[in-house]
Order: structure tokens, then C-alpha cells, then sequence
């Protein structure tokens, strides 16, 4: 089988959130299942600097719409696959993020720069001539790729089968009407039934009305779309494709995150040994400026630092934490308002609390290591890794009960004791419910031995990915052996008409 995984960002090669993990991760769990898989993503400055093995460039010049547009194939440095780059300088190699400029402003060029990289794919999952390998299946993510099966669609004869992914329907990746010419598609898609969404276009919605089929992160998450409080105004088209939609628990990459890796926790430890994790603590507390006492409940944060992760309550919640004798270090960035209300807090409890705005993913795996809880408040979660990436290094997470956090997390107080239990969830999505389930962490934390069970339930989960990838490739099967009848019936009906 062969398979071609399109998205806008992969680990190790650039990376803003979860996407990149799950691309990263995915795409090697299903090599390891026999699958033929290769990726493309776009040729960032920061991954053409990452990538191995780079090759000469292939123009994709002569297609319209394409000119000064490359492939570069090369191969990822962790796992090897191959994975082509889609080179245009004046739209991928500029400063900022990976969507935003310097001052952290969406780019103004965002639709041209992933209506681009569709079409790349596009010509990709078509068997482009001088690449000369065509894939069954193609794979693509989120809005960034939304015109990948739009277009495909438009496309008479075989073609690879789909599979559009949704991991955050809130990115509904909207621009103005007038970029519709940019797309590709034909001009009667620039209609309800296409792509319109109220007045401007919706590249989300183009995967979900186009693609064979559609899968998301979770299975909580995959009903709840579906309702007018998680839709965001595309649940009426997701329920008209309800039989089309799958959930599918995304996995965690057990090399990448372990508490056991000495290259990146400086105690390593596992369940055998605790004696590290004290140590990481004490490290971490130092290290943050925290007083360093090993009885004190401290309570990590890592998140990007947006409304969806909850991150406008922390303000609200600082004090409750530092008043019931317990610790705060957070680390993350996004919304500058809300990271300037958490400066504050952490100038108003120097010792208690700590505020590191940035992206460092080292840092993350410290405070993975040395904190004794994980907060992961959310109002909607797709799937969220963190608190997978909490229960592995015995870190218990405080989740809110929606989407994938309620499938990955069983909460203490639905057992009422802790045999079962891996982590904290919370109804209220408000510093009252947060604060309140902290508190109820903390109280736990207190019982010594209530406390390492929950450590050695939640250590012991297993999120490794290859479940949910054996579930993608059962998918792509089903998909080819739905493709494949269609062919040969239409092969039969073409021999009826000729006889
Ligand atoms: P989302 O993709 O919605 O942001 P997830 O929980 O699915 O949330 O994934 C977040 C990913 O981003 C995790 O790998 C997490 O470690 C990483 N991350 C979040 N904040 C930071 C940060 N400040 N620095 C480095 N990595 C971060």
C-alpha cells in the first residue's frame, strides 16, 4: 500500500503544537505496519536546514499557478522516510513562525502559501512524471490541506483514494472571498456547495465536503463536532457525512517522550525508581526559581496560551494555588495579553510562582519530569498529547472532561479510589472548576501511597501508536477495496456498452 502524509508542520523538522507530533509519529508507526508511506510538507528554512539527504530539485514550472515552485526530496533525520519539501522561497522562507510574522500576526499570504502547497500535493498524489511513484492512498491534515481532496475530486479517472484529518476544527482556515482564485478549484465551487463559508472561503471546509473519508483525534471529539456547540458552524455539512467520519485516539512517541531518556530529564527514573523524579523535582524547583522543598505539591503548565487551553483563568488561579501552599511553573506563549496578566502573577508570588513565556521544548520535558501535576485545562480538546505526555512521566494530569482528554484520562473521582484512576477531571470550564480540581490534586498528593498508584496507573497506560495506526491502515484498506469495486464495475459497465 502505498501512502502519501501531507501536513503543514512535522516533527523533528519544524513544529508548532501537537499536528507536528502526531505527523511525525504516525507516518513511522505505519512504515512499521508494511506501509509505503512518504511525506511533504513545506520547505521551510528551518527544515531544509534539518532534513537529510536532500536531493536536486524537481521544477513544477510548467503547471500553472506553479511557477517558481520545487520539489525537493530528501529524507527525514529520526526515521529515515522519505518526505519531499515543497520549495518556494518568497512564500516559505520568510521570518516569524511557521504561520505568523515577527510580531506574531497571521501572514497575509496564508491562503497562497497553503493553496501552493495543495496543489504541490496535488500533482504529487497524481503520479507527477518525473517523481514517478503514485500513491493508493493520500493523507492529509487540516485546514492547510483542505483543498487536497477538493481538488482531487475534480479530477475524472483514478485517482488515489482520501483521508482528511481534522485535528482542530476551530482553524477553520477562512480567507477573504477574493482569494477563491488562488485555490485551484473550479469557479462553481465558490458556492455553498463548495467552499463559501458566510461570504468568505473555508479551506476546513473543503476536506470536509470533498475527501472520501474523514477522520478525527478522538472519539469523544468526533461526536461532538457533529453538535452546534463544537461545529464552529460547519456540524450541519459534518452530520450530512457522519457515516464518513471516524475517531481515532491519536498515540504518543514513547522514543521522543520517556522519562528514562538521559539526554533530555536529568534524573532519568520509571516505575522500578522514583529516586529520579525527587531529583528532577528538586532540579526543576532550583532551576525556577522555586523554594526547593520535595512535600510541596508543584503543579506544571505547558501549553500554547489561547482561550481554547484555558490559559485566560490562570491569572485567577495563581493565587489560589500559592495560597493552599502549592507551586506553579508554567511555560508557554501565544495570546500577549494573557501573558502579560501571568508576569504579573509570578512578580506577585516570587517563589511560588513561575512564568517562562516562550517555546522551549526542553524546558517542557523538565517540567514533565519535575512536576508532581500536570494542569491541562481546555474548553474543547480535539485529542491534546500533553496530558498523555503527563501520565507517562508520572505527572498526573488535571483535564477538563471534553473530547480527547475525557478519552484518555480516568478521573479520580469517578472511582473514588485510585486503583483505576490516572489523572484529575473537571466539569466547570472556569478558574473555580480548575482551581477546585488542583486542590483535589493536591489533597491526593498528600497521601503518599494514594499517590504513587495513581503515578504507576498513569505511568502504565498505553498510548503507543500502534493501535491507532493499525486503525488508519484497516481504514485505507477499506477505502482501496471501495475504490477498486467502483473501477471494476465501471470497467463492467464500459464492456456492456461496448458489446
Ligand atoms: P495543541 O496541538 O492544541 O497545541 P497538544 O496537547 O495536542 O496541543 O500538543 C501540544 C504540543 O506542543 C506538545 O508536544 C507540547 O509539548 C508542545 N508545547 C506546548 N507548549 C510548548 C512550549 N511553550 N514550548 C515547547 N513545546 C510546547
Amino acid at each position: 500500500m502505498r501512502l502519501l502524509f501531507a501536513s503543514a508542520e512535522i516533527v523533528p523538522l519544524a513544529k508548532t503544537g501537537g499536528l507536528a507530533d502526531v505527523s511525525g509519529a504516525l507516518p513511522a508507526a505505519l512504515a512499521g505496519l508494511g506501509v509505503d508511506v512518504r511525506l511533504a510538507m513545506p520547505g521551510y528554512t528551518e527544515a531544509l536546514d534539518r532534513a537529510e539527504g536532500k536531493q536536486q530539485s524537481i521544477p513544477l514550472s510548467d503547471l500553472p499557478g506553479l511557477e517558481g515552485v520545487s520539489l525537493i526530496p530528501a529524507r527525514m533525520p529520526d526515521t529515515g522516510l522519505p518526505i519531499w519539501l515543497v520549495d518556494c522561497p518568497s512564500l516559505y522562507r520568510q521570518p516569524g513562525g511557521l504561520y505568523v510574522d515577527d510580531s506574531g500576526n497571521d501572514r497575509p499570504d496564508n491562503c497562497r502559501r497553503f493553496a501552493l502547497f495543495a496543489r504541490a500535493v496535488t500533482q504529487l498524489a497524481l503520479g507527477l512524471r518525473p517523481v514517478g511513484w503514485r500513491p493508493d492512498i493520500v493523507h492529509v491534515n487540516d485546514w492547510h490541506l483542505g483543498l487536497v481532496p477538493a481538488l482531487l475530486a475534480m479530477q475524472g479517472g483514478s485517482r488515489p483514494a482520501t483521508v482528511f484529518t481534522i485535528h482542530n476544527l476551530a482553524f477553520l482556515g477562512l480567507f477573504p472571498a477574493q482569494e477563491f482564485a488562488t485555490t485551484g478549484l473550479p469557479p462553481d465551487l465558490n458556492s455553498a456547495d463548495g467552499v463559501e463559508f458566510y461570504g468568505k472561503i473555508s479551506l476546513m471546509k473543503a476536506g470536509i465536503r470533498f475527501a472520501d473519508h474523514l477522520t478525527t483525534v478522538s472519539p469523544r471529539y468526533a461526536k461532538e463536532i457533529l453538535t452546534p456547540a463544537f461545529g464552529c458552524g460547519l456540524d450541519g455539512l459534518l452530520r450530512e457525512r457522519a457515516a464518513d467520519l471516524t475517531g481515532i485516539l491519536n498515540g504518543i512517541d514513547y522514543e521522543r517522550w520517556t522519562p528514562s531518556d538521559p539526554s533530555a530529564v536529568p534524573f532519568p527514573y520509571s516505575t522500578r525508581d522514583f529516586a529520579g523524579k525527587r531529583r528532577c523535582k528538586a532540579a526543576l524547583q532550583a532551576e525556577a526559581g522555586l523554594e526547593v522543598d520535595p512535600d510541596t505539591p508543584l503543579v506544571g503548565y505547558i501549553s500554547r496560551l489561547t482561550e481554547q487551553k484555558m490559559a485566560d483563568v490562570l491569572p485567577a488561579v495563581m493565587p489560589r494555588i500559592a495560597a493552599q501552599g502549592a507551586q506553579f511553573i508554567l511555560c508557554g506563549a501565544g495570546d500577549r495579553n494573557i501573558e502579560g496578566a501571568l508576569q504579573a502573577q509570578a512578580v506577585r508570588f516570587p517563589g511560588r510562582v513561575t512564568v517562562r513565556i516562550g517555546y522551549d521544548e526542553a524546558l517542557v520535558k523538565r517540567i514533565l519530569a519535575g512536576a508532581d501535576i500536570l494542569a491541562a485545562p481546555a474548553r474543547f480538546e480535539p485529542c491534546g498529547l500533553v496530558q498523555m505526555y503527563g501520565m507517562r512521566y508520572g505527572t498526573p494530569p488535571v483535564a477538563r472532561k471534553t473530547g480527547g482528554m475525557q478519552d484518555s484520562v480516568t478521573g479520580f473521582e469517578a472511582q473514588g479510589s485510585c486503583s483505576a484512576a490516572t489523572g484529575f477531571l473537571f466539569e466547570d470550564s472556569t478558574a473555580s472548576g480548575l482551581a477546585t480540581a488542583i486542590d483535589q490534586a493536591c489533597g491526593v498528593y498528600r497521601s503518599p501511597i494514594a499517590w504513587r498508584k495513581l503515578q504507576v496507573a498513569a505511568m502504565k497506560q498505553d498510548f503507543r501508536w500502534r493501535r491507532s495506526a493499525q486503525r488508519y491502515c484497516d481504514l485505507y484498506a477499506a477505502l482501496l477495496a471501495v475504490r477498486d469495486a467502483r473501477q471494476m464495475n465501471d470497467f463492467g459497465a464500459r464492456q456492456g456498452a461496448a458489446e
